[in-house]
């Protein structure tokens, strides 16, 4: 994946536009289920005021990668939402259907966006540099939240939260075609330690 947060650009880092991909293609409002562009790109605006995604702008800021205007889209994608290194945070308003979804979304990929501006060498091609993000991104962002995990219909138990945020992070890998079922148990395992108990940006996980 290409390196690309060089400093450039210089855009204000306050205001963040969004809008939602022109839907080429399929006519009429079919979305799957999903929200409507309008909803989603209303959502995310929303969500940038969130104090956990204005926390997290501001310290993309201070690590010298401010965001640029359209830095979180809305989009017709496969799964809940992505980034990527250059490109910026994708909502896939297709397969959204709360604001609380899109809220987690962009925090979960705004710790992939912050790993990637201050982590030396990140390669995301590198089986344990995307495992140790994932892990951090589904600790921190609090997808595994026991609320969260209840309404998914599973129970909380003592240690589960270690067990979804491992549950989570090996599902993600699944998109990396260099991580192998087994290189990516096998990575989360042997970095676990250190990627779940590095809470940067944060004093301490949610
Ligand atoms: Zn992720």
């Amino acid at each position: 994946m290409a390196e690309g947060h060089g400093g450039g650009g210089g855009g204000a880092a306050a205001g963040i536009r969004v809008e939602a991909e022109s839907s080429s293609g399929k006519s009429g409002g079919s979305n799957g289920g999903g929200m409507s562009p309008e909803d989603c790109v209303k959502g995310i605006l929303s969500a940038a005021n969130h104090p956990k995604v204005r926390f997290l702008l501001g310290e993309m800021e201070k690590a010298g990668c401010p965001v640029w205007g359209h830095f979180i889209k809305g989009a017709t994608c496969p799964t809940a939402g992505d980034y990527r290194s250059g490109g910026g945070i994708r909502v896939c308003c297709n397969n959204i259907r709360f604001q609380d979804e899109i809220t987690q979304v962009i925090i979960h990929e705004l710790i992939h966006a912050y790993d990637d501006c201050v982590t030396k060498n990140m390669n995301w091609n590198n089986c344990a540099h995307h495992a140790c993000s994932e892990i951090r991104a589904n600790h921190l962002s609090g997808d595994c939240h026991y609320k969260r995990e209840l309404l998914r219909g599973f129970m909380k138990i003592r240690g589960h939260e270690q067990d979804c945020v491992k549950r989570r992070a090996l599902m993600s890998l699944k998109n990396n075609p260099n991580c192998s079922e087994a290189s990516a148990k096998d990575a989360v395992e042997a970095i676990w330690n250190i990627c779940y108990n590095d809470t940067r940006p944060f004093d301490r996980a949610p």
